[in-house]
């Protein structure tokens, strides 16, 4: 019996996920035929593609024109003249240029140069933008999927799947997956599932499975079902379009999964197997199998498009281990994903892996994606690269233990590692151990210097509003990572904060009264909904506040930090410091040159409009975006608000995609940026404008003008725009 396995979107576009490639590997192993797709990485290749992003700028314009067309419009046309006119501004730049940013990912002169860096990742940023205003109020970024139905209601679940005009993937399916599934003619189809906004994705596509090849037997596995194990009755509706669903490590049970069906098809004889059985009741098979690390082979990307990521060089993901050895973190699940307890691939059989990954995928940069990689595996797998004397460059997640020295991350460096990636989760002790977190601030800092000394590059994770934390707790996380010597300013400093989100299974969940929590009920609903809870806190953050706090702690941060991974998150930083080692050149500020411009100076500058600028006419005011950069225009753009919103008529937008600042210009200004052909000075421009409109103020006006589009970047000096 055939299998063709799946991964879904919604995942990150930078490198594979490793879930299929290990499971086809132990299949081909028992020698099974099985193919794998990474639907995901294709599904980015078909909407940031010119044809697909042209036919979408169509659509959302001429739904664009039909709102124009109307004399007022009602709240949620409101909504959605807002959501068009974010996405038309750099809609045209998206267009022209997505496909030459996606082969520029490939170019080393363009992607180890950060302006153009940051370039292709706005350009990308755009073409999701229009794709979310194609879908609205769907939306869809590079690291999250949302639709207006919930991912944690099976009902509105089964609901997505039928909606064409929401459901961006309906199609995508129809034409990339559906066909090459009928064409393999499978037995078995196994989706992965590991992040929440796979659900939708592939539920879609199990139902239209369903439809055509009502033989298939659908199993569904990743680490997101496994966490449903907490009440698995839960998820009795989901046996309505799929078979069966695999908990914890998949490899055996796939393959007995093969076999039962091959054979008497006894699910009941499938370890870690959830199915629903003839009296509608969900069987949880047990004892849960885990797997011995060594008798399993190296994972295998074969089927895998891996010139498509977007990254200069494939960075391969690789598990030396199995399970956390900690294992204790207060607000944390993922350890619980395997609970065969911390089980580590004996040193040779990773030497040899890494060699076979990286002659079959063309790479020796390697992401060890361990839950958390312990000193004692540091030093084995650090000792062992340098013995073989391979030329492998790596990253991966460790915790800070004592052990951690700068002897240790000196050898690390010699062998290769340039980046670690660290859950410092917080800046402040009490909470620290609050979460059992198990670490020292004093051993944090020194370890953190000691990376600094070694050219270790260093990721940190942060929480904001773990439950009692206050916002001078939350302050002090700021604090604590800006006061780190050298940290956040270092060539290989990347950062990320995140809300705290209440898991059901983890310890706080478990035991939310320790913790000063009180749990709101469960929506009946929300059967499919494991992780966030609503609930409330005795003391520190209420939830609600969190969302602002992270900002605010995000953006202190940021503005200390030279490698900004935004919009496209991923081991990118890591291919800088390969590439570079530990010094690279920073991106050049452009508008700052202009920023002191004499008189003199203004009036002989000839302008011309700036890369990435758009003007363009609106009839209604548009509101702010939310979640917009914190740099905004001196006057934000407001929405009116009202019930109906009534034709002000005639006003024009100027948007720079290269800091994503857009603000309302009057006809003055658009007449000026009009006469910005790259051939007059701006005293030339001022004197026409004074023609055409004579006024005591206009030569005057007219210049203050030039000098505001200028310095905020939206003129350029003829000559200076990218070729
Ligand atoms: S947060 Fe990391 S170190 Fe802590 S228990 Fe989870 S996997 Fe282990």
């Amino acid at each position: 019996m055939k299998t063709y396995l799946v991964f879904p979107p919604h995942w990150t576009a930078t490198e594979p996920y490793l879930s299929c490639p290990t499971l086809t590997a132990f299949l081909r192993a028992h020698d099974r035929d099985v193919v794998q797709q990474d639907a995901n990485i294709e599904f980015y290749r078909y909407v940031l593609s010119e044809d697909f992003l042209t036919r979408a700028r169509d659509e959302v314009q001429e739904r664009f024109d039909r709102l124009e067309a109307k004399e007022t419009l009602t709240l949620d046309e409101q909504d959605r003249y807002q959501v068009y006119t974010q996405a038309l501004l750099p809609a045209d730049n998206a267009v022209a240029n997505v496909e030459q940013s996606l082969a520029d990912y490939k170019n080393p002169e363009k992607f180890y140069d950060l302006n153009e860096y940051y370039r292709m990742g706005r350009v990308h940023f755009a073409a999701l933008k229009l794709l979310s205003a194609l879908y609205h109020p769907s939306t869809f970024t590079f690291s999250e999927a949302t639709s207006r139905y919930r991912f944690g209601s099976s009902l509105e679940v089964f609901h997505a799947v039928e909606d064409r005009n929401e459901n961006m993937y309906i199609d995508f399916f129809e034409a990339h997956v559906l066909p090459k599934i009928e064409a393999y003619g499978p037995g078995i189809l196994g989706l992965s599932i590991s992040s929440p906004h796979q659900i939708i994705p592939a539920f879609t596509l199990a139902t239209m499975v369903r439809r055509k090849l009502p033989d298939v037997h659908i199993v569904v596995g990743g680490g997101y079902y496994t966490r449903m194990l907490v009440s698995p009755d839960r998820l009795a509706a989901l046996f309505d379009v799929i078979d069966s669903i695999v908990v914890y490590e998949g490899e055996t049970a796939l393959l007995r999964l093969v076999e039962e069906l091959e054979g008497e098809g006894r699910l009941d004889r499938v370890p870690n197997l959830l199915w629903r059985d003839d009296d509608g009741a969900v069987r949880v098979n047990k004892p849960f199998h885990h797997e011995r690390v060594d008798d399993l082979p190296a994972p295998t990307f074969d089927g895998f498009p891996l010139d498509l990521y977007l990254s200069q060089k494939l960075v391969i993901p690789y598990l030396t281990s199995r399970g956390c050895y900690w294992g204790k973190c207060a607000f944390c699940t993922s350890f619980e994903t395997y609970k065969g307890g911390y089980r580590q691939r004996s040193i040779d059989l990773v030497m040899k892996d890494l060699e076979q990954l990286s002659r079959e995928c063309g790479s020796n940069v390697f992401f060890f994606v361990d839950q958390a990689t312990s000193p004692a595996s540091l030093r084995r797998i650090s000792g062992a690269l340098l013995d073989s004397g391979a030329e492998y460059f790596w990253q991966t997640e460790a915790r800070f233990e004592r052990k951690l020295d700068l002897a240790l991350l000196e050898q690390m460096h010699r062998s290769g590692c340039r980046k670690l990636l660290f859950g410092l989760e917080s800046g402040h002790q009490r909470v620290l151990d609050l979460m059992e977190k198990g670490n020292r601030l004093e051993d944090t800092r020194r370890i953190l210097e000691d990376c600094q000394r070694a050219k270790i590059g260093i990721h940190v994770f942060l929480i904001c509003g773990f439950p009692t934390e206050t916002e001078e707790e939350a302050d002090a996380s700021v604090e604590f990572v800006l006061g780190v010597d050298g940290l956040t300013a270092s060539p290989g400093f990347t950062y990320h904060v995140h809300t705290f989100g209440l898991e059901t299974d983890s310890r706080v969940g478990m035991n939310p009264e320790r913790y000063g929590v009180t749990l709101h009920p469960m929506e009946e609903e929300l059967d499919q909904f494991l992780h966030y809870h609503g609930y409330e806190v005795a003391q520190g953050m209420a939830p609600e506040m969190h969302e602002r706090k992270l900002a605010e702690m995000q953006g202190r941060i940021l503005q200390h930090v030279v490698f900004k991974d935004y919009p496209v998150h991923g081991p990118h930083n890591l291919l800088y410091l390969v590439h570079y080692g530990w010094k690279y050149p920073e991106p050049q500020d452009n508008v700052a040159q202009w920023k002191d411009l004499s008189y003199e100076n203004l009036l002989a500058f000839v302008p011309v409009l700036a890369d990435e600028v758009t003007v363009k006419e609106f009839k209604f005011f548009v509101p702010e975006e939310d979640g917009a950069p914190t740099q905004r225009p001196e006057q934000p753009i407001k929405l009116i608000g009202d019930r109906k919103l009534i034709q002000v008529g005639g006003h024009s937008y100027c948007y720079i995609g290269r800091t994503e600042r857009s603000w309302l210009i009057s006809q003055r200004g658009r007449a000026l940026l009009d006469l910005c052909d790259g051939n007059r000075t701006v005293e030339q421009i001022c004197l026409r404008y004074e023609q055409q409109h004579p006024s005591k103020m206009a030569f005057l006006q007219a210049t203050n003008d030039m000098r505001v589009f200028i310095q905020r970047g939206a003129l350029t000096k003829a000559g200076n725009q990218a070729s």
